[in-house]
């Protein structure tokens, strides 16, 4: 992409309306644009960014065994009045009429339409289980949005629902979203801690969010330093093998971790020494629930067992906060002079600066460079605009793109480029004939 043809809309100053960091960076990047409270636009880098992130939250999914389907956003309010949630979902709920006089709504989450799909489409243990997932809009009319798309009103989310005979067999099910969430966060390059989370009404142990760490989180958390020393790598397991995915979950969940909804003092104190005890905030980047029969059993979602008895379905839901990440990742990466994209989510790989645009030579070259690099697959943002060398390495630092070429008359006569690493700030001289082989992998 060239930059004299690009969107990218960056402010100079700070936005007023900006609290936190990733907000003020998002909008200072040109990434996003403020529509009505809590409701965003994604301007082109912002939306490259925001489907990174979703293709691999998708890829995790799908190596989980997870199937990919897309639920409607707006849904008829009559199931969720069978759940009963339709009156206990209270005011997030945005409820709209439509010219029929019917009771819809902009879906917060979609446990009663999944389950009612499955239940039309399954009648035998032979087809369990199953997970279904989507990545889509929702809609929550939250008190306060804030903090830019981290708690929007509007905002895109992956969830995923199983799909199982019974609640041990449900527990598997819930083991490899675990172990699929681990996977999907570290390849963004994030350390997201499974904490205990609250239950609700329907009990039992099997619920845990996912957070990341970070001073502008909402969530006080409480937690265990050994947690800096786990495997946070991208490890490889067999789904299939259950025993192997419920010892990474005991792994990850043998230390405390809890939230401040959670925090229980005595244990807390009774479990983990002095010197070991951690605490500050986080981020909920993700959260899985296992509820058993909540929604299955009013909304009649039954099969035939082994036996030939009926047997109501055992379910869980499993949330990643697609859009919130943008803003985490920003959270968890950057410094003083703006973002610092990991590789995996970064909306170009490289950034192209052009020192002296008008230049004959540098801009050949520059060309040169750019097609190279197109050719061979690495995404590549040229700043071809006429401006100052110091306002292009401010603009290309601030929009965080994880290496810098940077071209000018002077390497041109010694035939090389400077490549910069946005992360280290490393800089090396490299011959031309060298740079496309230094990033086609
Ligand atoms: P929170 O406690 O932050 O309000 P939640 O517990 O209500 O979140 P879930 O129903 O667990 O949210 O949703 C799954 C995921 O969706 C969350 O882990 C979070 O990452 C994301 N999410 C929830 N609400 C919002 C929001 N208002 N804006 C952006 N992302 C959100
Ligand atoms: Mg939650």
């Amino acid at each position: 992409m060239r930059l004299s043809k690009y969107f990218m809309p960056i402010l100079r100053d700070d936005p007023k309306e900006a609290e936190i960091v990733s907000h003020k960076l998002m909008l200072r990047a040109g990434m996003i644009r403020q529509e009505s409270a809590g409701i965003y636009s994604w301007l082109p880098t912002g939306f490259r960014v925001l489907k990174n992130i979703e293709q691999i939250v998708r890829e995790e999914q799908d190596r989980a065994g997870a199937i990919e389907i897309l639920m409607p956003t707006i849904q008829s309010a009559d199931l969720w009045r069978k759940s009963g949630r339709y009156d206990d979902y209270g005011r997030e709920m945005l409820r709209i009429t439509d010219r029929h006089d019917r009771d819809m709504l902009y879906g917060p989450t979609n446990e009663e339409m999944v389950t009612d799909m499955f239940r039309a489409g399954v009648q035998s243990y032979k087809d369990l289980p199953r997970n279904l997932y989507h990545i889509q809009w929702k809609f929550r009319d939250e008190v306060r949005p804030r903090f830019g798309i981290m708690r929007g009103r509007e905002f895109y989310m992956k969830d995923a629902y199983s799909f199982d005979i019974s609640a041990e067999a449900g527990r598997h099910s819930y083991n490899k979203m675990f172990v699929s969430y681990l996977r999907t966060f570290a390849r963004m390059g994030l350390k997201a801690i499974p904490m205990r989370a609250e239950t609700g009404p329907i009990g039992g142990d099997q619920s845990h969010e996912f957070l990341i760490l970070a001073e502008t989180g909402e969530s006080e958390v409480f937690f265990d330093r050994d947690f800096y020393d786990m495997n946070w790598s991208e490890f490889e397991i067999d789904y299939d093998d259950v025993g192997k995915v419920a010892g990474i979950v005991d792994e990850f969940t043998a230390k405390y971790a809890a939230t401040d909804d959670m925090h229980d003092v005595a244990e807390y104190e009774k479990r983990v020494p002095v010197e070991k005890r951690l605490s500050g905030r986080g981020i909920e980047v993700g959260h899985i629930f296992f509820f058993g029969t909540k929604y299955s059993e009013p909304l009649g979602c039954i099969v035939q067992d082994e036996t030939g008895q009926s047997a109501t379905i055992h379910s869980g839901s499993y949330g990643v906060g697609v859009s919130r990440l943008a803003g985490a990742i920003i959270e968890a990466s950057h410094d003083e002079s703006g973002i610092i994209w990991p590789e995996a989510v970064a909306p170009f790989r490289v950034g192209l600066i052009n020192l002296k645009v008008g230049d004959v030579a540098t801009d050949a070259k520059c060309d040169v460079i750019y097609r190279g690099l197109n050719d061979v697959g690495v995404t590549v943002l040229l700043d071809d605009k006429d401006d100052r060398a110091g306002a292009k390495f401010a603009r290309m630092d601030l929009i965080g793109l994880p290496w810098q070429i940077i071209i000018g008359p002077r390497g041109l006569k010694d035939g090389v480029a400077e490549v910069k690493n946005r992360a280290s700030g490393e800089r090396e001289n490299v011959p031309f004939d060298r740079i496309i082989n230094l990033f086609a992998d």
